[in-house]
């Protein structure tokens, strides 16, 4: 049963329909929870910003800490390791979790939310982790597929280069403040940037000379 759910996970986790349907229903899941909260309940503004904020916040930690510790520190026979493996030897390819990820972690956290508040604090609060889940799929999107105009966009392609450079630093996509703080944070260099078109053989040469 076990290697067929597996089998199922892998299969969806390469598909390219996978990989672009988990934007559009993390987007969808995120948003519905926060209209639903504001159009069906009343709130408090300095609750509802809390709850937001909050949501905002735990994204960030939960992107560094699985990053970290899940994706290149569990078991190298584990899908997600053989997965990330992958994404860092294929930095183009499309491969993201199967899209239902997201659904599933919107609602064990609305269950264990609903516990300590109340429901419309919760949905905005898991709405926008959700939505942060989403945010950070399209940013890292980005950071391999194209070469973004503004300053800050181009920072974060940077630094992720750097991770791809140096698999131990830079774990943040959509920020770096968790790096700065655990002390895995590093500038990037001239050689971080600017290889957004690159087919994968390029990129691989460019960022791993050895290979
Ligand atoms: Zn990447
Ligand atoms: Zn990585």
């Amino acid at each position: 049963m076990i290697a067929f759910f597996r089998g199922i996970a892998l299969k969806l986790s390469y598909s390219k329909q996978n990989y672009y349907f988990s934007f559009i229903s993390d987007l969808s899941i995120g948003t519905f929870a926060i209209v639903y909260s504001i159009y069906y309940f009343e709130h408090k503004w300095w609750g509802a910003t809390l709850a937001i904020t909050s949501g905002i916040f735990l994204w960030t930690i939960t992107e560094y800490v699985f990053h970290r510790f899940w994706f290149h520190s569990t078991n190298p026979e584990s899908v997600i390791y053989k997965g990330h493996d992958f994404h860092h030897d294929h930095p183009t390819s499309i491969v993201a979790m199967p899209f239902f990820t997201g659904g599933l972690m919107f609602f064990l956290a609305l269950g264990l939310c609903y516990y300590v508040m109340p429901l419309h604090y919760a949905l905005m609060f898991v709405g926008s982790y959700v939505i942060f889940y989403s945010y950070y799929g399209i940013v890292h999107h980005m950071t391999h597929h194209h070469k973004p105009k503004s300053r800050y966009y181009k920072k974060l392609l940077g630094m992720h280069n750097v991770h791809h450079r140096r698999p131990d630093l830079n774990y943040g996509v959509v920020t770096l403040f968790w790096d700065r703080v655990f002390g895995t944070y590093s500038k990037m260099q001239k050689k971080d940037n600017g290889l957004k078109s690159a087919t994968d053989q390029e990129y691989l040469t460019k960022i791993h000379p050895s290979r």
